[in-house]
């Protein structure tokens, strides 16, 4: 191995949730993962408006680009600002140069007018020709109706779900609640409370950091025999440090456990997004071989050619300005954090 791989894709996503850091504390100090959803993430995506989705997008595409990531698979969901919310996303992802497969997070939490416009906002990006995926919050928070029309709508687009799977104990019934919906193409994200024998099929989305901070617990994807796959869920887009600590986690449940594992599931995006099997990227450090990168933090990319068109050089973006987007990105952030 040389000090060049192709770009690196992220396997989950939230670029809504880019403005998030310095937001104030919620009224309660939740005390489970249902608290953390209502008290912070529930909260926080009901404020936004597509200016902030804009620029959230944006810093998030920019921090992607930044640690050599080229492809985003973006969950994202903004119950009071729905409608071209999808566009806003891919058009702020194309404006930095990074490739994104969105999806809107439906969900029965705000009625079923809620869930119907979610649908709707899925519909109308992939009848415009978006190239993106149906998207669903979790089985906890949607009713059979729900689950059914979406995996009805993502059949008639040949796309796939993407899905937040048994991520706490809230949601440890899903395995019964889309038994008969699942496919191959369909994303899982987090999975950690699900068995062994779940009878699911498609691609486990495995994000070692979000697990820790929302103390869920140890996924352990070693164990299912669906292919798995490293995301952040929109803690930054480095992919990179993902895999760095996905290897950690999988050695300390496992001391026979080597960096070759975790480097496969970081590989398997290049199945979700195999475009960015084309881009290059150049590294600060050589070799970039498994047992390297899982020892050696820091790593950063100097040069990335999507395209053929370099769009980091030296470290820096091309394209976007990136002192631009992060006073913006502030500017949004102090509206947001402002309405909470
Ligand atoms: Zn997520």
């Amino acid at each position: 191995m040389t000090a060049t791989t192709p770009g690196l894709v992220c396997a989950h996503h939230h670029l809504y949730s880019s403005l998030a850091r310095g937001m104030p504390a919620p009224p309660e100090t939740p005390t489970t993962f249902r608290g953390i959803l209502e008290q912070v993430w529930w909260r926080l995506d009901a404020a936004l408006d597509l200016e902030m989705i804009e620029w959230s997008a944006k810093l998030g595409a920019l921090e992607a680009l930044e640690s050599g990531t080229t492809g985003i698979v973006d969950h994202h969901e903004s119950p009071n600002a729905i409608e071209g919310s999808l566009e806003v996303i891919v058009a702020a992802c194309a404006e930095v140069g990074v490739r994104v497969l969105p999806a809107y997070g439906v969900t029965d939490r705000h009625g079923a007018d809620g869930a119907r416009r979610g649908l709707e906002e899925s519909r109308r990006f992939l009848s415009a020709g978006g190239r993106g995926l149906v998207g669903i919050h979790a089985a906890f928070t949607c009713s059979d109706e729900t689950l059914h029309a979406a995996a009805d709508l993502a059949g008639e687009f040949h796309v796939g779900v993407h899905v937040h799977v048994a991520e706490g104990p809230e949601d440890a019934d899903a395995p019964d609640r889309l038994d008969g919906l699942t496919r191959p193409d369909w994303l899982l994200a987090h999975c950690v409370h699900l068995p062994n024998d779940h009878g699911l099929a498609g691609t486990i989305l495995h994000n070692p950091r979000s697990n820790l901070n929302n103390a869920v617990g140890y996924a352990d994807p070693a164990r299912f025999a669906n292919p798995v796959a490293l995301g952040t869920d929109g803690i930054g887009g480095n992919v990179l440090e993902s895999f760095r600590l996905a290897y950690v986690m999988h050695r300390a449940a496992d001391v026979t456990a080597t960096p070759d594992t975790a480097w496969s599931w970081l590989e398997e995006g290049w199945t979700l997004m195999p475009e960015c099997l084309a881009d290059r990227v150049t590294w600060s450090y050589e070799p970039m071989d498994p047992w390297h990168i899982a020892f050696t933090s820091g790593i950063r990319p100097l040069q990335i050619e999507v395209d053929g068109e370099a769009v980091l050089r030296d470290g820096v973006p091309t394209r976007a300005d990136a002192a631009e987007i992060r006073a913006k990105a502030r500017e949004q952030a102090a509206r947001l954090h402002a309405r909470l």
